[in-house]
């Protein structure tokens, strides 16, 4: 049997490039929170299975759980990767803390617990991996967006507590941090990027691409990065690196 995939916020951007990569070697488990249309055509793309799922709910992890069970029996790949960015961008003296639950409960809350669930699962099956998308956000502050770096920076945390939990049980935890891709997200302010990025914004000089994602989930899948427990992939371009 192929092995089972489950990866949240799939029915598009950066989620779905993940699904299109791990499609023809896995059994991929899809998941939305709203968008039904978005997602059914993800199926009829590559034959995944589609589970809708609002990770900042208790009962829809637990059901997404169970629906894996239900359908594969095990769990070979989780990948954390649902996330929203918030509403308004407002300054870090003025944003909101309706603001900061929604992305928290989101962002951080709900894949924490989610690879709790997962977790204890894989350790019954003395094996797994899970990756985790951050961003870059999880250390350079954007002062009209503190809710969604506080938010990034505690998921990086998540990863090294659980990266360290279970690495002596054959279940690896990676976290990728991507720079600016081009998704949904970012539609807004697309064009800024685009002009920050040919100003020297991102050292290779592009904005990165859901497959450039991808690719490196698809390393992790493959086990090419398994004596690498709780290693850190910056898939921005270079934007971390320092220069002088
Ligand atoms: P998109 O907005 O393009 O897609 C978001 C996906 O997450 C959709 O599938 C959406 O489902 C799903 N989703 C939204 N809210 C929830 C929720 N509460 N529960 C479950 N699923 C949800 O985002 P991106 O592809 O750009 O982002 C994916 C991840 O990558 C996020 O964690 C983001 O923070 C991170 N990231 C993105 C970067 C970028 O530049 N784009 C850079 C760095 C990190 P539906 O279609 O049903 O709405």
């Amino acid at each position: 049997m192929k092995p089972v995939a489950v990866i949240t916020g799939a029915s598009r951007g950066i989620g779905r490039g993940i699904a299109e990569e791990l499609a023809p070697t896995h059994h991929v488990v899809a998941t939305y929170k709203g968008r039904l249309d978005a997602a059914q055509s993800l199926q009829e793309k590559t034959a995944c299975e589609i589970f809708q799922c609002d990770v900042s709910q208790a009962a829809d992890r637990v059901a997404l759980i169970e629906f894996t069970r239900a359908k594969f029996g095990r769990v070979d790949l989780l990948v954390n990767n649902a996330g929203i960015s918030q509403r308004v961008r407002a300054d870090v003296l003025e944003a909101t803390e309706e603001s900061f639950d929604e992305l928290i409960h989101t962002n951080l809350k709900g894949p924490h617990f989610l690879t709790q669930l997962a977790a204890k699962w894989m350790l019954e099956q003395g094996s797994g991996r899970i990756v985790y998308i951050t961003s870059v956000s999880a250390f350079a502050a954007s002062v009209n967006r503190a809710e969604y770096c506080i938010s990034k920076a505690g998921l990086a945390m998540s990863v090294s507590l659980y990266a360290q939990r279970l690495a002596p049980h054959s279940i690896q935890v990676f976290e990728i941090r991507p720079g600016v891709i081009r998704t949904d997200m970012i539609a807004a302010v697309e064009k800024v990027y685009e002009e920050r990025i040919a100003g020297g914004l991102i050292p290779q000089r592009r904005m990165g691409e859901p497959a450039d994602v991808a690719k490196a989930v698809r390393a992790i899948a493959d086990g090419l990065l398994d004596y690498a427990a709780g290693q850190v992939l910056n898939v921005d371009g270079g934007f971390h690196m320092r220069g002088l």
